[in-house]
């Protein structure tokens, strides 16, 4: 066992020594930043082919770079996309293709961000440049991008080696994705991207149009304000992806210098914006909503100062801030409703996690920070698609809330409080659609009003907590007597309705007779003491009234007729008191 050790221990020194010179080995053959072989299928940006020089100083000539690269100042990039970050010095890439057979090959060759100012691309032979192109969105005169593409180059590749010199300038991030494809891989790319743009688009724009549509029907803010900040994000993703440059203001070269970078502070704005909205922020925590504000005009005094001292470096170093703070702000907005326990508050959460993560990942790695691939480029759009998801999920839910809210409220407003029967209100809606039935179908339907006899007494002897007992216990008492269609309401007071579908005078007061008894009969027991309590009634049918108000008169001057008679008793119409 202590051999073991022994040996292990032993051994440590040779390890590290071993693994010394396999990383030493390894950096070494990364540093000879091997030539690309076209006969070879290449695929993926080249960036650990290259070698790469941050100019410092004046501009340099190509030939200044060249000689520069001969004399090994160019280090080897270790990144598959070279990052720089923002407001990075000018940078110089240097890329050694091979072409082993005797024909001349053609190839496109990506390069680059679409937010790059400048990109100078020269193919050099035997020391000569031998062709020099140009793009950029930083003067007009320049190649524009292809949409979702970036920039692209028809070169061809001579038999032997050539040297690919690209010097990128800008104040923007600067990353240097580089690949070269066949004419039939750029097809492919390009459909594909095709397809996801158009898949992406049409999803953005239906639930603009749908959030539009339920904003014009509901007049409910937070869906206009979801719209716009839908339309934001596609916005600024028409502009990021080149879209915009190439498509929509290609003429506009002083627009595409600070578009991105205005609508990245928007989407932020129109982000917080709908969280505040949604959130009901100013019914919450109106110092926050407040913050809110002042954060978004804070963000456009600073971007209007940037763009109006032509500080584009300034601007993109703001508009990254920006959109950090908004990653960061929007899931605390997310967890504040959460721990507030405000409506929606978890679809909120997981809809902005979900769209900030995304965010962030495009955002570092945009900003050099994370490793720049087609993942992490286009997380900020996976995220997003996610995100308007679970919102659009939110958006309903917030909708389907206030709507059970309101048919609460409504419910509410239709019942009586103390005893939960309906009021007088919702007996007439109820009563009136009864007795057109009624009508139609000439159907017999009867009416009785309900009194409790000297109540006033009962309210002064025993208190009025008792009185309300004895109101509850009359009504639990007619609502369990009566039958499913029967409408049982409280007319006001201690007076109760009832209105008896399928049911004829004589039947009906039979049944108040039955009620009569049973009120009678059932004490209301409170401590030590039980009240009898005794109820007057009257009767009315719909033979001899076409309305629901001489109906109810009926009643009422029968119920006035019974206490004449000296109370607890039934009248109808044609009956002896
Ligand atoms: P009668 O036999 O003629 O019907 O006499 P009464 O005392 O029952 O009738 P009156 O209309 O003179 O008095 C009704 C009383 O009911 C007056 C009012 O204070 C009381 N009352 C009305 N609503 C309520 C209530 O919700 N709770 C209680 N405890 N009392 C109520
Ligand atoms: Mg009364
Ligand atoms: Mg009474």
């Amino acid at each position: 066992m202590n051999r073991v050790r022994r040996f292990a221990v032993g051994a440590r020194p040779a390890l590290r020594a071993w693994l010394a010179t396999a990383c030493l080995w390894l950096s070494c053959t990364a540093a000879l930043a091997a030539t690309v072989n076209l006969a070879v299928p290449v695929s993926g940006p080249l960036g650990t082919s290259m070698s790469l020089l941050e100019e410092y100083g004046p501009p340099l000539p190509i030939e200044e770079a060249i000689r520069r690269h001969a004399h090994g100042a160019f280090r080897p990039g270790t990144q598959a996309v070279p990052d720089f970050g923002i407001g990075a010095r000018p940078v110089w890439a240097h890329l050694a293709v091979d072409n082993p057979g005797t024909q001349p090959l053609p190839r496109i060759l990506q390069l680059g961000t679409t937010w790059i100012d400048r990109l100078d691309l020269y193919l050099v032979r035997d020391g000569q440049v031998v062709r020099h192109l140009q793009a950029g969105d930083g003067d007009a005169r320049l190649q524009r991008p292809v949409a979702g593409m970036g920039y692209l180059f028809e070169v061809e590749f001579a038999p032997g080696t050539t040297a690919i010199y690209v010097r990128a300038a800008t104040p923007d991030p600067l990353s240097l994705p580089l690949v070269l494809m066949t004419a039939q891989d750029a097809d492919t790319h390009r459909h594909w991207q095709n397809y996801t743009y158009g898949a992406l688009y049409g999803f953005l724009l239906a639930l603009i149009a749908y959030n539009a549509l339920l904003y014009a029907g509901l007049r409910e803010r937070s869906h206009l304000d979801y719209a716009i900040y839908l339309g934001t994000f596609m916005l600024l993703n028409i502009a990021y992806t080149g879209h915009g440059y190439a498509l929509l203001w290609p003429d506009a070269g002083e627009l595409q210098r600070y578009v991105i970078l205005v609508l990245m502070l928007l989407f932020g704005c129109t982000g917080t914006r709908f969280a505040a909205r949604f959130l009901a922020l100013h019914r919450h925590a109106p110092p926050l909503a407040r913050w809110v504000r002042i954060y978004c005009a804070g963000g456009f005094a600073l971007m209007l100062a940037a763009i109006l001292a032509d500080r584009q470096d300034l601007a993109a170093l703001l508009a990254f801030v920006f959109a950090l703070f908004f990653v960061f702000g929007m899931v605390a907005l997310g967890v504040f409703a959460v721990r507030q326990r405000l409506d929606a508050a978890w679809y909120f959460l997981a809809a902005v996690a979900w769209g900030m993560c995304g965010a962030l990942v495009t955002n570092l790695a945009v900003w050099g920070v994370l490793p720049y691939n087609a993942w992490t480029y286009r997380a900020l759009e996976i995220g997003l698609l996610i995100e308007a998801t679970l919102l659009a999920l939110a958006v309903t839910h917030h909708v389907r809330v206030q709507q059970r809210a309101r048919q609460t409220a409504e419910e509410l407003a239709r019942i009586d409080p103390l005893t939960g029967l309906f009021n007088r209100r919702a007996f007439i809606e109820q009563g009136g659609q009864a007795l057109a039935t009624a009508q139609r179908s000439d159907r017999p339907l009867s009416l009785v009003i309900i009194d409790i006899d000297h109540f006033k007494s009962i309210n002064d002897r025993f208190g009025h907590a008792v009185g309300d007992q004895a109101i509850q216990a009359v009504a639990r008492l007619l609502q369990d007597t009566c039958r499913r269609g029967d409408v049982v309401a409280r007319w006001g007071g201690e007076e109760f309705i009832l209105l008896l579908p399928e049911t004829n005078r004589s039947q009906a007061t039979f049944l108040a007779e039955r009620l009569r008894q049973k009120i009678e009969e059932t004490p209301l027991r409170t401590g030590d003491t039980a009240i009898t309590l005794t109820a007057s009634m009257g009767v009315a049918a719909r033979d001899r009234h076409p309305s629901l108000d001489t109906l109810v008169s009926e009643a009422d001057s029968q119920l006035y007729r019974a206490k004449e008679c000296g109370r607890n008793r039934v009248c109808g119409f044609c009956q002896a008191g």
